[in-house]
C-alpha cells in the first residue's frame, strides 16, 4: 500500500510553518480520536496516518529527509523514531499529545488517562460565548436560519492570531527550549526528586515574542463582530441551548476558540398557545353559532384554517387539527392544533334581546339535559391529553 503524502494528510501546504502543521494536526486528532469514534477503524487508520505525519513534519530534521528523500527516507532512517515501516502505535501518539494539547488543556479529559503533571506546552482556549436568540412560533415550527452580529474576541488579523510584529519576533522560549514545562531537581530526605512545572518566562507556550504586534499588544486577538449563521431546527424551545463548537471567542496566540452556545427564548404568538409540540386556541362561538352550527376561520401556525361547527356543539367541545402543531426536533413527528371550544353568553341584553329570549326560555330544547353520551370533564381531559 502506497502511503499518503504527510502534507496531504494534514492538509498543509508544503511550506505550512510549525505553528500551522501543530493546528492542523490538533484537529485532526481530535476528528479521529478513538474515543469519539468507538469502533471506527477508518477513523483509527486516519488517526494513526495523522499522528505518524505530524511525528515526521514537527521534526525539522525528519521533515528536511522527508522533503528530500519522501518516505523512503524515514523508513530507511536508524533513528527515524519507530514511524516508517511499522507505524506508530497508540501509546506513541497518545505521549505525544502533551506536546499537542499540553497540561490543564481542556483536551486532558478527553484523551483519558491523567494527561502529563504540571509539564507540557499549554495551549490557550478562548471563552464560550452566549447569545439569547429570540424566535416566532412560526419560526420553531419551520426550523429556521438566523443571522446575527456578534460582538466578541476574534483573530488579530495583522498578526493573524501570532501576537508577533513579524515572523522573526516568535522565538523558541530560552528556559524551557520550547517544552512549555521546566524541570526541577531538589534534594530531600528521601533523595533526589524531579519536579516538572510549568515555564514561568513563556506560560507554558514554549515560545516568547520579542517585538509584539502594535494592534494586538501580543494578545493575538482584538474585539470584533463576526456574523455568524446559526441554523436552528425546527422544534426548538424555551431555555433549549444550541452549541457551535469553535464559534465563541478566539483564543489568544492560535490556541482553540471557544464555543458558541445559543439559548433559545419563545416570542409569545398573539393567539395561539404552545404545549409541548400542540398548539391551543381557544375560540369563542355565539350561543346561537353552536346550537345552528356554523363554519369559523382559525388562526393556525400555517395561516388561516376553516373549521365547522356542526348544529349542537357544546361548549368545552376539543377540536383537533392533526399535524398542525411543532415538530419534534430531529423527527418527523408534528403535534396537532387543538381547538377549544367556548360558548359566549352575551354579557349585556339590549330590551328587545331580553324579550326574544324570554320567549325562548320555558322552551324545552333551551332547558339543559346532559344525557348519558355527553362528555364529561374528564373524558374531554384525557381526549385532550392522548
Ligand atoms: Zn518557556
Ligand atoms: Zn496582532
Amino acid at each position: 500500500m502506497s502511503k499518503r503524502d504527510y502534507y496531504d494528510v494534514l492538509g498543509v501546504a508544503r511550506g505550512a510553518d510549525a505553528e500551522e502543521i501543530k493546528k492542523a494536526y490538533r484537529k485532526m486528532a481530535i476528528k479521529y480520536h478513538p474515543d469519539k469514534n468507538p469502533g471506527d477503524k477508518q477513523a483509527e487508520e486516519n488517526f494513526k496516518e495523522a499522528a505518524e505525519a505530524y511525528e515526521v513534519l514537527s521534526n525539522p530534521e525528519k521533515r528536511r529527509r522527508y522533503d528530500q528523500f519522501g518516505h523512503a527516507a524515514n523508513a530507511q532512517s536508524a533513528n527515524g523514531g519507530g514511524f516508517g515501516g511499522g507505524g506508530m502505535n497508540m501509546e506513541d501518539i497518545f505521549s505525544q499529545f502533551g506536546d499537542i494539547f499540553g497540561g490543564g488543556s481542556p483536551f486532558e479529559g478527553f484523551f483519558g488517562g491523567g494527561g502529563r503533571q504540571g509539564g507540557g506546552r499549554r495551549v490557550q482556549r478562548g471563552s464560550n460565548l452566549r447569545i439569547k436568540v429570540r424566535l416566532t412560533l412560526e419560526e420553531i415550527a419551520n426550523g429556521t436560519e438566523k443571522k446575527i452580529k456578534v460582538n466578541k474576541q476574534i483573530v488579530c488579523k495583522t498578526c493573524d492570531g501570532t501576537g508577533a510584529k513579524d515572523r522573526s519576533s516568535v522565538q523558541t522560549c530560552k528556559t524551557c527550549g520550547g517544552q512549555g514545562a521546566v524541570r526541577r531537581v531538589t534534594n530531600t530526605i528521601l533523595g533526589q526528586m524531579q519536579t516538572t512545572s510549568t515555564c514561568p518566562t513563556c506560560n507554558g507556550e514554549g515560545t516568547t515574542i520579542t517585538s509584539k504586534c502594535t494592534v494586538c499588544h501580543g494578545d493575538g486577538v482584538v474585539r470584533g463582530e463576526e456574523t455568524i449563521s446559526i441554523n436552528i431546527p425546527a422544534g426548538v424551545s424555551e431555555g433549549m441551548q444550541l452549541s457551535m463548537s469553535g464559534k465563541g471567542n478566539a483564543a489568544p496566540r492560535g490556541g482553540v476558540p471557544g464555543d458558541l452556545i445559543i439559548l433559545i427564548e419563545e416570542i409569545p404568538h398573539e393567539t395561539l398557545k404552545r404545549d409541548g409540540n400542540n398548539v391551543i386556541y381557544d375560540l369563542h362561538v355565539s350561543f346561537i353559532d353552536a346550537a345552528l352550527g356554523t363554519s369559523v376561520e382559525v388562526p393556525t401556525i400555517d395561516g388561516k384554517a376553516k373549521i365547522k361547527i356542526d348544529p349542537g356543539t357544546q361548549g368545552g367541545k376539543i377540536l383537533r387539527l392533526k399535524s398542525k402543531g411543532v415538530p419534534e426536533v430531529n423527527s418527523y413527528h408534528r403535534g396537532d392544533q387543538l381547538i377549544h371550544v367556548n360558548i359566549w353568553t352575551p354579557k349585556a341584553l339590549s330590551r328587545e334581546e331580553r324579550e326574544l329570549l324570554e320567549k325562548l326560555q320555558d322552551s324545552p330544547n333551551f332547558k339543559p339535559s346532559p344525557g348519558k353520551n355527553e362528555k364529561s370533564f374528564f373524558e374531554r381531559m384525557k381526549e385532550y391529553f392522548e
